[in-house]
């Protein structure tokens, strides 16, 4: 997606991937396939390029930084490094003086008695490095052996953080631009299942006031990271209304799943924003023109495109992945509908 706007402001991608099939390689001018450790290729790669961006944040630090010496690399190795380890990226929202919930480091099964005393339970063990969609995350209630949990996310150095009651959850896509200037896009409201999102829906149910301050928030994380390009912050809402609570929940240092909506209900999508930022350029200031719903088509629910595509009003997108797996992102659709529709999407959450 990344790659498609970019082609549209007339760049030629090259894609570096270690994956053969990569999606992003059937829709790129040139795509080189080789290890991430491979410093000839990526050489080679860095010289055919004017600015390098990544999709992915678990590109190894010595790559990026290996990248950066040799061509513009946005965002930078401090927001990629950063965004990493769950524990680095933790202490540094904190450090801000934004709220997040109660975290101890984890480094082996003993580390977990005293993690609890100061998290409480229930607590969700998380491992620091390379978890997402719920992978690498296990919930210790009341009953759970910690000793279990342990095992069940593969004894990996790892953060225990305390369960958050929240109401909603909600992001924020915002992007920065080599002067720092900030754009973000409506605050979404997310639901997941089993860890992976599921819907993202625009406008979020959240009152202005702590809609404003999740926008404001982001924008001072991306600017304490001096970060170009596009950001996205997750966020659990504790409590309704004005008084309800923000807290941050994770870091994102790349487009993200909850801005794909972006691509149809709004006047620049949140991959044209980050190609912009990214070459140097201004960034548009965005406007949601409809209502929306991005379902998430995960694992089989793919098969089903074909009553999608005979919705009026729903723009599917489909990543050409060649196998479908349980559980892996295969596409997403977003519906639309004009504004002040009103609040109910009905129990259109599966297809
Ligand atoms: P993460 O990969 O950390 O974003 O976690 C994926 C999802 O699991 C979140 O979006 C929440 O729905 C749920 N989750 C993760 N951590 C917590 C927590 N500390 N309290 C409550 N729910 C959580």
């Amino acid at each position: 997606m990344l790659a498609m706007a970019a082609a549209e402001l007339g760049f030629a991608c090259h894609v570096y991937t270690p994956e053969p099939d990569s999606p992003a390689a059937a829709v790129a001018a040139k795509a080189v396939v080789e290890a991430w450790s491979d410093s000839a290729a990526l050489a080679h790669f860095a010289r055919g390029c004017d600015a390098i961006t990544f999709e992915f944040e678990n590109v190894p630090i010595a790559t990026a930084e290996f990248l950066a010496q040799r061509r513009p690399l946005y965002p930078g190795p401090l927001s990629l490094g950063i965004t990493q380890d769950r524990v680095s990226e933790k202490s540094f929202v904190a450090g801000l003086g934004i709220p997040i919930a109660p975290f101890a480091p984890v480094d082996s099964a003993e580390d977990l008695g005293p993690a609890l005393g100061r998290t409480g339970r229930p607590a969700v063990l998380k491992t620091r490095r390379f978890g997402y969609d719920g992978k690498g995350q296990a919930k210790i209630d009341d009953e759970t052996d910690p000793a279990a949990a342990w095992e069940a996310i593969g004894a990996a150095p790892a953060v225990l953080e305390a369960f958050v009651a929240f109401s909603r959850e909600i992001s924020v896509i915002i992007a920065r631009a080599r002067d720092g200037s900030l754009a973000a896009f409506d605050v979404t409201e997310n639901r997941h299942e089993s860890g992976i999102l599921a819907t993202s829906r625009v406008p979020a149910s959240v009152d202005d006031s702590t809609a404003a301050e999740a926008v404001a928030i982001a924008g001072r994380i991306a600017s304490a990271l001096d970060h170009v390009g596009v950001l996205a912050v997750e966020f659990f809402v504790v409590g309704d209304g004005p008084s309800s609570r923000l807290i941050v929940n994770e870091i994102a240092p790349r487009v993200h799943n909850s801005g794909h909506w972006t691509q149809d209900a709004a006047t620049a999508s949140q991959f044209e924003q980050h190609i912009r930022a990214v070459a140097g350029w201004p960034l548009l200031s965005p406007r949601r023109h409809s209502e929306v719903e991005m379902m998430n088509l995960i694992g089989a629910a793919a098969d089903g495109w074909p009553a999608l595509a005979a919705e009026p009003d729903a723009h599917i997108h489909l990543y050409g992945k060649a196998e479908v797996r349980p559980g892996r992102k295969m596409g997403h659709v977003n519906r639309l509908r004009p504004p002040g529709t009103g609040s109910a999407w009905g129990g259109r959450d599966r297809l």
